[in-house]
């Protein structure tokens, strides 16, 4: 591949060339034995330098080609993602007693989830392999946006959702044309399904952390950032946590970068999980670098992962960003859907606000200095699950007769 040295087992550090495997390290299976995808930064950086990105009007995640695992561009499906707007917000930023707080909003994606980043490889790397079908397990928004670039694509596909999955990311799904497999019970269970059905049917598997390369297509967000803020690395980072994948790959994004010297720091890495699914915190918390499993209960769908697939790289990656994994209930993360939606005009889905939540709560314990700046990322568009931003609106419509009179007295009414 291009630039790619090795993949290398984050448990056992063997290294392996790429062609040898699909998925994770034979000794350490596949919960420990996850990838790291090295590159040459040598190499790199020589070849993507602020010049180089200065004078690139790609403005898409691919701009940032030599440090993505891709062989084969013309299998680049021509759907537009990243770049996502990034949002100096003032007002937010003072009601949290801050001076600089930035939004970057990924609901802006194709399938209006941060899972495009991930997706848009994984359908790259499917043509390369020559593989007949692709797979995944979802909670819905990697499902939905990986059903969108097969859509394109032509490729077959074959999604395992739980069976209780937002309509809106079902409607996705089968309007793009997957087959979904909606499974009885939790997306842990789906998870594994899947796995043991492409195993069996030889398909390309897209489920997270088993794949090294989703990592690679999320840890885009992080050059963005760096870039769209002129290279000032701000002192936090807050986004929701459910497998792990995007928090490692961001991680993974900074130190990339930091390490072809394209920033002179790196920031704190705050993931923020639902306290009903909170296995990542408490693993953090107790010390330990696996996590034990839960049984989640939260309406933050995109985030109910008992099991976080991710988990060795995210432990690992908490403890070197000087991070912190910490929990929100629900409440607050309605709190935070209102809070975006009404100071800075993103409608986030709930797990898009709890990044958010993160942010508000530890600012209202006063752990973030009011000279310090943050970006929150949201990772997915409330309109991917209305039922769920609804609990969050304060606010009812008011049903009025076609008569001007009869507006004019219940307008008084309206808060
Ligand atoms: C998948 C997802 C997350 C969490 O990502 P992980 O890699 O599972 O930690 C957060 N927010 C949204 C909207 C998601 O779809």
């Amino acid at each position: 591949m291009p630039n790619i040295t090795t993949l290398k087992c984050t448990t056992c550090a063997k290294e392996y060339q790429p062609e040898e495997l699909d998925y994770t390290c034979p000794i350490c299976g596949p919960m420990r034995g996850t990838l790291e995808v090295l590159y040459d930064y040598d190499q790199l950086t020589k070849d993507l330098t602020k010049a180089s990105l200065q004078q690139n009007h790609d403005f898409t995640h691919w701009r940032y080609l030599p440090l993505l695992p891709i062989i084969k561009k013309e299998y680049i499906q021509p759907l537009s993602l990243g770049w996502t707007p990034i949002y100096k917000t003032q007002d937010l930023a003072a009601r949290l007693g801050m001076k600089n707080l930035w939004i970057k909003d990924d609901g802006r994606n194709p399938s209006a989830s941060y899972k495009d980043r991930a997706s848009s490889v994984a359908v790259v790397k499917t043509l390369e392999k020559k593989a007949p079908t692709i797979t995944a397990a979802s909670t819905g928004n990697a499902a939905s946006s990986l059903a969108a670039f097969t859509a394109v694509a032509g490729l077959p596909t074959v999604i395992f959702v739980p069976q209780d999955a937002p309509k809106a990311k079902i409607t996705q799904l089968l309007l793009f044309g997957a087959k979904v497999l909606r499974v009885q019970g939790s997306y842990d269970d789906a998870f594994d399904l899947c796995c043991t059905a492409a195993e069996k049917w030889g398909w390309y598997n897209r489920s997270t952390a088993i794949n090294p390369y989703l990592g690679e297509g999320k840890k885009t967000g992080a050059f963005e950032i760096c870039e769209q803020l002129q290279w000032q690395v701000p002192d936090y980072v807050f986004v929701a946590v459910g497998d792990g994948c995007i928090y490692q790959s961001l991680w993974k994004g900074f130190k990339e970068f930091h390490q072809i010297g394209l920033i002179d720091r790196v920031p704190k890495l705050i993931g923020v999980q639902a306290e009903g699914a909170s296995p990542l915190v408490r693993a953090f918390v107790a010390g330990r670098d696996t996590a034990e499993p839960v049984q989640t209960d939260t309406f933050a769908d995109s985030i109910a992962v008992g099991v976080p697939r991710d988990q060795v790289k995210a432990l690992k990656a908490v403890r070197e960003s000087n991070g912190r994994f910490i929990a929100v209930d629900d409440d607050e993360i309605k709190k935070a859907i209102a809070l975006l939606a009404g100071k800075a005009g993103v409608l986030a889905e709930p797990a898009g606000a709890t990044g958010m939540a993160g942010l508000m709560k530890m600012a209202q314990m006063s752990e973030i200095k009011s000279d310090e700046s943050a970006v929150v990322l949201v990772t997915g568009n409330g309109l991917k699950d209305i039922d769920g931003v609804m609990q969050a609106s304060e606010q009812q419509s008011v049903l009025v007769e076609n008569d001007i009179a009869d507006v004019a007295m219940k307008f008084k009414r309206l808060p």
